[in-house]
């Protein structure tokens, strides 16, 4: 039987979009509040999200290094 995805729970697919997706931009409360909902509950989208901040920091401390254009 597949698992309809329910309003309040997200798979892992979704959360992937969603973490991709606040590189970019502020997700609202709701969309937030689920998907540290999922991390709590998914080790493989939390080491995915993890792995996405490490990188987001990476980029940023390129950016303050890189002299002005
Ligand atoms: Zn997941």
């Amino acid at each position: 039987m597949e698992r309809k995805p329910s309003l309040v729970q997200l798979n892992c697919q979704e959360v992937s979009r969603l973490l991709s997706d606040q590189q970019d931009e502020v997700l609202p409360v709701a969309d937030r509040a689920r998907l540290r909902l999922h991390l709590v509950m998914c080790a493989t989208c939390r080491n995915v999200s993890e792995q996405m901040d490490f990188l987001r920091r990476a980029m940023r401390q390129i950016d303050r290094e890189r002299p002005d254009e």
